[in-house]
């Protein structure tokens, strides 16, 4: 019987971080071989094994070993084995666990910070308090959650159950990775379910910590596996499984279709966060500083790797010189450099294949008659080695061109043009994505009704401020449904209805 870890969380409370940490986080012959299942360290049996390449200088980190197929069985028979009991452990039990794996993780936040910089390439500055820091609390703000939820509600004279869907797979990717991967294991735990999670392979360090971390608070073994592997082989086959009840997807549009399919053969629920292409309508009455410096922080943020970057700025004709004129003066002061120095604002994409394929896209951009006002495919000076992609704003795009329409992930800010308001809210809602948006007016019921007639899970009106505890998701082609608050923890239960 393992020891039930002391809890210090209180009903209702938020949390404020403390990422004191004290151990330092090293690059040497880092070798992930080992999966976390059924509460032990155990080999990778699969055949591959992927290097883990540092985006700043090119140097390799070192390598992640992928699972088999019996690896993820295994995986997916310990998380089901320990259902029965997690799930009608109490929800303050389950409180208490969370709690612990809070603390633990806590100690070690400049650790994870540090890792995800090395292997995302995202500045210090963005990795402490986001990459890190956000992403712990969410461990605490759900055991919150746990503490106060009504599993059990009345409609009248009938009871209706709230139950925890079972066996959870999650899948996530490598841009805010230790933040995706909290946003759904927290939750589902905090809830009663089991999680078998495969994180991405080219950013997995923080993964092995939070598998330490869980350990360290003696969560009970089968709750929490970690199995490493690439997305078609070892995360489909995950997807697949006839005992994974549900599947909490976060990566890209594609991936999510292929998944969906999948899922559907055995009618598990998923939920997904996909891809954007989010627009930010500036008005004519805007502080256009103000509202482009805005625009150009969720665009350029994490070297434009972010799912709700405003890649598209949608502005009035008449603007169009000015708001391109600022957008270039502003976007020249995001200086690109070393992650780990915290005066760098931008670092590298995390790859060789990001680089191209966001240089490829500019290129295409110009040939279909965008202009480059700075930036641009080209290498930026000064930097021989390191995936680094010129901060770039283009002009004269149309809403149809591919740039208008492709989710670029690289740090490009396409500027765009509306007759109208109308014309405003038909070109931002022009796209295949709902992820994302923003409007900016001095007028405030004028920003709040374009905001209202955007199809997208969340929208920013004036630059607000991101509210943690509220519900994040896509329309359309970027997701089903929410993540983050209490709308992020109820899709892990189940309703059941007592006819009594
Ligand atoms: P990706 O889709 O390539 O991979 C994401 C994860 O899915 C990885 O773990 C990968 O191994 C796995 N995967 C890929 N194909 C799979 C399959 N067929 N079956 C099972 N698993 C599979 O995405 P990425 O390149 O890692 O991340 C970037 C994408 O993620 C962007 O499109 C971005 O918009 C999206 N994203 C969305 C959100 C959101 O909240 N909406 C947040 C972050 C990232």
């Amino acid at each position: 019987m393992l020891a039930r870890p002391r809890l210090e969380v209180q009903r209702g409370q938020q949390t404020l971080l403390d990422s004191a940490a004290n151990e330092t986080w090293s690059m040497a012959t880092l070798n992930l071989d080992h999966h976390y299942l059924d509460g032990q360290w155990q080999p990778c049996t699969g055949p591959s094994r992927f290097p883990i390449i540092n985006p700043t200088s090119e140097a390799l980190i070192g390598h992640v070993r992928s699972g088999s197929k019996a690896d993820v069985d295994a995986a997916v028979g310990a998380a089901r084995r320990a259902f029965g009991d997690w799930s009608e452990t109490p929800p303050e039990t389950r409180a208490e666990y969370l709690d612990a794996l809070f603390r633990e993780l806590d100690v070690r936040a400049d650790e994870i910070a540090t890792s995800i910089t090395a292997e995302v390439g995202s500045t210090l500055s963005l990795s402490r308090p986001v990459q890190a820091g956000a992403a712990i609390s969410k461990f605490r703000d759900n055991a919150a959650i746990a503490l106060d939820y009504p599993f059990e509600e009345y409609i009248g004279p009938t009871p209706i159950l709230k139950e925890p869907v079972g066996v959870v797979a999650c899948i996530t990717p490598w841009n805010f990775p230790l933040l995706q991967i909290a946003a759904k294991v927290a939750p589902a735990l905090a809830a009663g379910c089991t999680v078998i999670l495969k994180p991405s392979e080219l950013a997995p360090t923080n993964a092995k910590i939070l598998a330490e971390c869980v350990h360290a608070a003696n969560l009970p073994a089968g709750v929490f596996n970690l199995v490493w592997g690439d997305g078609p082989n070892i995360g489909q086959h995950l997807v697949a499984h006839a005992d994974v009840d549900m599947v909490s997807f976060t990566g890209s549009t594609a991936a999510g279709r292929t998944i969906a399919g999948v899922a559907g053969q055995t009618i598990k629920r998923v939920t997904m966060e996909l891809g954007g292409k989010s627009a930010a309508i500036v008005f004519e009455d805007a502080d256009l500083e103000r509202a482009v410096s805005g625009v150009l922080e969720t665009c350029f943020v994490n070297s434009g790797q972010s799912c709700t970057a405003h890649s598209r700025l949608v502005v009035p004709e008449s603007l169009e010189a000015q708001a391109v004129e600022v957008a270039r003066s502003l976007a020249e002061q995001w200086t690109l450099g070393d992650p780990m120095d915290d005066a760098t604002r931008m670092g590298p994409v995390i790859s060789n294949d990001q680089r191209t394929r966001v240089r490829a896209l500019i290129e295409q951009a110009e040939a279909e008659g965008a202009h480059v006002v700075t930036g641009g495919a080209a290498a930026p000076a000064g930097h021989s080695s390191g995936f680094f992609v010129a901060p770039t704003v283009l002009s004269n795009v149309r809403p149809d061109d591919t740039i208008a329409q492709t989710e670029v992930f690289g740090p490009v800010l396409s500027v765009l043009t509306a007759r109208d308001d109308d014309d405003a809210v038909r070109i931002a809602n022009h796209t295949i994505y709902g992820l994302s948006g923003g409007v900016w007016s001095a007028d405030r019921d004028r920003a709040l009704g374009i905001a209202r007639r955007l199809r997208t899970g969340t929208v920013e009106v004036n630059g607000g401020t991101f509210n943690g505890a509220a519900p994040f998701g896509g329309y359309r082609q970027s997701g089903l449904g929410r993540e983050m608050g209490l709308y992020g923890f109820e899709e892990f239960l189940e309703l059941k209805t007592l006819q009594v």
